[in-house]
């Protein structure tokens, strides 16, 4: 295995305000404070598997009339990222999220998913050299599902494994689990593909016995600041979250499966990569932002050996 981490989704230009109390309809606040951060989940996940240490490639669309996509670029380079395979669109912006938060923490969030959803399978394609190269394919749910859907046939096809990490949650034939082999979801995700509420380690131990029978080999639950619940050889286990004090658990999730990702290409046995991925995540969560909260590798090797 020579560790090279694929991963296929989206990149996001994050607009950020905050306030005292959101707007009502037609109000407008005056006194707000803005930030602009990268985000988007496979770029998320690209740089956490590259400050973990792994080789990744990041597969990705932006767009020609923002003036973000160079910076944003240059950032995956600065991570020692692969982006010879990031296709520049015309006519089309980057992905971009608009969030409103208050103090309470209620928010107004709207993405505008542009060049993201111009990842189509010709795209693929054209990445084919970088992909069948891969030891692991890593991707999300912000790309069209017809691009997932092809990618998880030419990996098949390759006998190159998928990790899917199903976020944001959405309709799709769950037929296509059988070509996934690392199926990672949230509490909400997981409620919405059984149709049952998960949120306790028992509920979570259910809908991973009920997922694992549509296919994947390892389903894996996340429940925030409980852990990880997660099957292997037909038994469920847990394995509990470290106890930090959180700042903000934006990208905890996206950490989570980069870090597992590269993991797993280093060989780890499952449950030491899920502890891995656990330390990772714990550590992002005491910071804020995305990007700017993920750890580099010295850093979870640290607090692993703390
Ligand atoms: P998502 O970001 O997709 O909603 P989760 O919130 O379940 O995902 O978080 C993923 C993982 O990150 C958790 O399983 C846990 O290991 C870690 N994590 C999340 N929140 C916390 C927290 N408050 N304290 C410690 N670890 C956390």
């Amino acid at each position: 295995m020579d560790g090279n981490i694929v991963v296929i989704g989206s990149s996001n230009v994050d607009m950020i305000m905050k306030m005292h109390t959101l707007p009502s309809e037609g109000e407008t606040i005056t006194n707000a404070t803005f930030q602009q951060v990268f985000g988007g989940k496979g770029a998320n996940q690209a740089v956490a598997a590259a400050r973990a240490g792994g080789k990744v490639t990041f597969v990705n669309c932006v767009g020609k009339i923002d003036p973000y996509h160079p910076k944003m670029i240059n950032n995956f380079e600065e991570d020692g990222i692969n982006t010879n395979f990031i296709y520049k669109c015309d006519n089309v912006a980057s992905g971009h999220a608009l969030v409103m938060i208050g103090d309470d923490g209620k928010n107004y969030l709207s993405v505008a998913p542009g060049a993201n959803y111009m990842l189509t399978p010709d795209l693929i394609d054209k990445s084919l050299s970088a992909i069948s190269s891969a030891d692991i394919i890593l991707l999300q749910f912000e790309i069209p599902l017809k691009t997932i859907e092809y990618i998880l046939s030419i990996a098949e096809e390759k006998d190159i494994p998928i990790l899917w990490n199903m976020a944001p949650a959405q309709p799709f034939d769950t037929s296509i689990l059988q070509k996934v082999k690392f199926f990672v979801v949230n509490e909400s995700e997981a409620s919405f593909i059984t149709g049952k509420k998960v949120n306790t380690i028992d509920s979570a131990k259910k809908a991973c016995q009920e997922l694992a029978l549509l296919g994947p080999k390892i389903v894996i639950v996340t429940l925030g600041a409980q852990g990880v619940v997660y099957n292997l050889n037909d038994e469920t286990h847990f394995i509990p979250a470290f106890k930090v004090i959180a700042e903000d658990t934006t990208a905890a999730g996206d950490v989570f499966c980069g870090s597992f990702a590269v993991a797993l290409t280093e060989n780890k046995r499952i449950e030491d990569a899920i502890r891995f991925a656990t330390a990772a995540s714990a550590l992002s969560v005491q910071k804020i932002g995305a990007q700017p909260s993920i750890p580099m590798r010295k850093a979870i090797d640290d607090f692993l050996n703390a």
